[in-house]
């Protein structure tokens, strides 16, 4: 289900604004800001950005960190714990931590914004834990750049139907 997107600088999506400088596709564009917004993470973990967009509309952002109010991971450190997959890899996450998708989906959430068919701009393919909620707030397509243990939700994205096209940035 999951197809490649490689965007760049001679890529349809992007146009020209007649000054010889290319301007940047939405896909670029969004992105790009997810990059952004991975920058505010506060897990040892690993950084990670999340944009949901409707329309060419922003309507939520989230980066993984903890709770509001409590210590985050570079005050405190990570507190690691230890899955084993059905397949039998073992995967280590942070207890402390909210993964971006969902904390994007809180802000939304909290606001009383829909993000019924809109999409997805993460930095990274999401966790089986994720996608699973991914599906159920009615996201359409989600964009990533960086791949993360795709093989674990290969069959949760046939199996759903949900979208995932690799976008690429550079010069981030
Ligand atoms: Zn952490
Ligand atoms: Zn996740």
């Amino acid at each position: 289900m999951s197809e490649d997107l490689h965007t760049s600088c001679c890529s349809p999506e992007r146009g020209s604004d007649g000054c010889g400088e290319q301007r940047l596709g939405w896909h670029e564009y969004f992105m790009s800001v997810a990059h952004l917004i991975s920058k505010r993470a506060t897990c040892m973990r690993g950084h990670i950005g999340a944009v949901i967009v409707r329309d060419n509309n922003i309507l939520s952002t989230g980066y993984n960190g903890a709770p509001s109010g409590l210590p985050h991971c570079n005050e405190t450190n990570c507190k690691i714990y230890r899955s084993e997959h059905p397949d039998g890899t073992v995967e280590e996450n942070c207890v402390n931590t909210i993964h971006a998708e969902i904390n994007a989906i809180a802000q939304a959430a909290k606001h009383g914004v829909s993000i019924k068919d809109a999409d997805i701009y993460i930095t990274a393919s999401p966790c089986i834990h994720c996608l699973k909620v991914l599906i159920n707030v009615g996201i359409k397509t989600i964009y990533y750049d960086k791949p993360y243990k795709i093989e674990h939700i290969s069959e949760l994205l046939r199996l759903s139907g949900i979208r995932m096209v690799q976008v690429e940035v550079h010069n981030i």
